[in-house]
């Protein structure tokens, strides 16, 4: 090549995500402007900001009930408690997922039986099958990590077979489906994070959803409900608190009226951002597709994604991809890879927790982070962007 003028670089920040709506400031400061930040603090014939977003969120995830709370991970932990999950019982968990996963299965005092993905970075349902049964593990907890649904009917048919209550992570995967179902409506209950990395932004907050009264009653007692629980959204009958009302501890995660009011307005726009989001995804898979040392996995036709993120393997060395990863953050591409030995930002392997003692060796999983590359996708990026960092990626992976 004769072309000595520099090469483009990528300018924009792949952790910025758009502003909160108008809709959202405008309600939030009206919930400032009242002081009643707290889900309880009604008057009467008053319904707070938080009972009005677990009824829309339920309504929207086609859920008959909804609880909202501090985090994804809380309501993690919550939903395993909710579920009979007991200090000691054993819970089966992807390996491949984000630190708030196994740190709800331990706090909760059960021990983790993870479980090998494979190329595509789906749960290896052969390994769930014979762990499920190796183990006796009577819990599923699974991540739809970095939006890759597996096939739901064989995990719930797995589930059903083997007597296993799921419990769906789907942080990466609000509002995508799986054969026309909705991620968070195969299991026992499910979970979402409103995190700013995930697609509604509170800051923090979570959403745990279930059609079953008494996991419901049980999670809104945790959730610190005491015996307001009437004031809910979108929450069981008063007979479902009966029996559980004494029974589960209150475990302050309550979700308050400011973060609410900003995330009822999200709400309003997700369907829309879903489909901004895909449209960037399918900009970066477009632009990947036949690049040298890059592998862009399909995805699957039964499956409904949000392209929040966009993962691909890069087949080279570790060195390789230390220096690939440098050289796309020197022209403003940021690369998570999952290959590293130690954690670095969000990213973590699990051979990392060490908080569980010695875990048994997962070498497929680690096989496949080996070569695995993560780019965020916020919905800042213009469809342009996508290309040119597309463009840079490739250009990079030609060098190695
Ligand atoms: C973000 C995330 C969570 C938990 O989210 P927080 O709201 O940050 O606690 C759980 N699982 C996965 C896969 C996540 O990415």
């Amino acid at each position: 090549m004769n072309d000595h003028s520099p090469k483009p670089n990528f300018q924009k920040s792949f952790t910025q995500q758009e502003a909160i709506p108008d809709e959202g400031i405008r309600q939030a400061v009206e919930v400032l402007g009242t002081g009643k930040l707290h889900r309880y603090n009604t008057g009467e014939g008053e319904t707070s900001e938080v009972a009005l977003l677990e009824a829309e969120y339920a309504n929207w995830q086609g859920s008959r009930y909804c609880l909202a709370v501090t985090s994804g991970g809380q309501a993690i932990q919550i939903a395993l408690r909710a579920v009979g999950v007991r200090p000691g019982d054993k819970v089966l968990a992807n390996a491949y997922t984000l630190a708030p996963v196994p740190g709800a299965i331990h706090a909760v005092g059960a021990e983790p039986v993870f479980v090998e993905i494979d190329d595509d970075w789906l749960t290896d349902l052969d390994d769930l099958r014979a762990k499920a049964e190796s183990s006796g593990a009577k819990y599923l907890l699974l991540s739809h990590m970095r939006g890759h649904i597996c096939d739901m009917d064989r995990v719930v048919g797995i589930c059903d077979e083997l007597g296993i209550k799921l419990i769906e992570d789907c942080a990466h995967t609000m509002g995508a489906k799986w054969r026309g179902t909705r991620s968070g409506n195969f299991g026992a209950v499910s979970c979402f994070s409103t995190q700013t990395y995930k697609h509604m932004n509170s800051g923090e907050g979570g959403l745990l959803t279930t059609d079953d009264a008494e996991i419901a009653a049980r999670a809104t007692i945790m959730s610190g409900s005491y015996m307001l629980y009437p004031r809910h959204g979108a929450s069981p009958p008063a007979e479902a608190f009966e029996k559980v009302r004494l029974e589960n501890p209150n475990c302050s995660a309550r979700l308050d009226n400011l973060r609410a009011a900003i995330l009822r307005a999200q709400l309003r726009l997700l369907d829309v951002n879903i489909q901004r989001w895909n449209e960037r995804y399918q900009a970066l898979e477009a632009g990947l597709a036949d690049t040298p040392n890059i592998r862009v996995v399909l995805r699957n036709q039964a499956e409904f994604y949000v392209g929040s993120s966009f993962q691909f393997h890069l087949d080279a060395g570790a060195e390789q991809i230390m220096d690939f990863v440098a050289r796309c953050l020197a022209r403003g591409v940021e690369i998570k890879w999952f290959g590293a030995a130690e954690p670095a930002g969000f990213t973590s392997r699990y051979d990392s927790w060490k908080y569980f003692g010695e875990l048994p060796e997962l070498p497929k999983t680690l096989s496949v982070l080996a070569t695995t590359c993560d780019i965020r996708v916020p919905l800042t990026f213009s469809l342009e962007d996508c290309v040119l960092i597309a463009q840079i990626i490739g250009e990079e992976a030609a060098q190695i």
